[in-house]
């Protein structure tokens, strides 16, 4: 579920629809939680849907860290990508403002996180656009996420939360008093087994 203070908006003929912010939203609220209503397919899922409905998975879910399609109930699934996003994702499935929303911001947040199966141009309008949004860029970025992401989470205890009943706020709680136990975006990238297996191997070494 996205921040009730957003709306689905027309961007332009070449973005299409996105979502933008009809209210201050300020650094360290909860963006988007996974509630109930949202689906979540497992791979064996998406292969029984079909291969008719795969367009549809492939424009609007994105990938989770445990390699299943999340398809947002709400506008959360026209939400658009920025180099120089205002919501990022740490290793839990919730987002974050990492910094003041104005009326009438993009909410945006990164592809790169996402898991994407294929890279994408970028035309996000930033000055630190990266010109592709890619998966391979994941890892690089994380300790970028990481930092916003425990700056924001220092906040959340002090702003309007109206998202905290799809989140655990004992968890949130303690984050924003000690940021550096907030899960690293690295939770968030979907790993083939075999890979996950040689990454935790070269973590334990
Ligand atoms: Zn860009």
């Amino acid at each position: 579920m996205l921040h009730p203070a957003t709306q689905l908006t027309w961007i332009s003929d070449a973005v299409g629809y996105g979502v933008r912010a009809t209210a201050r939203i300020p650094m360290g609220t909860i963006l988007w939680a996974l509630d109930p209503l949202d689906r979540v397919f497992s791979p064996a899922a998406v292969q029984r849907l079909g291969e008719g409905l795969w367009p549809v998975l492939e424009t609007y879910t994105y990938i989770n860290g445990s390699g299943g399609r999340v398809l947002c109930w709400d506008h959360g699934r026209f939400m658009n990508h920025s180099c120089e996003p205002v919501s990022l994702s740490p290793g839990v499935e919730f987002e974050l403002a990492v910094r003041d929303i104005e009326v009438g911001d993009d909410v945006t947040c990164d592809y790169s996180s996402l898991n994407l199966e294929e890279d994408l141009d970028c035309r996000c309008g930033s000055p630190a656009c990266r010109g592709k949004i890619s998966s391979a860029e994941f890892v690089n970025l994380v300790p970028v996420w990481d930092r916003q992401l425990r700056d924001a989470v220092v906040h959340a205890t002090k702003v309007e939360q109206p998202l905290l009943p799809w989140i655990d706020g004992e968890a949130l709680a303690g984050w924003s008093a000690r940021p550096s136990e907030l899960p690293s975006a690295l939770g968030h990238q979907f790993l083939p087994d075999a890979a996950r297996i040689s990454r935790d191997m070269r973590r334990v070494c």
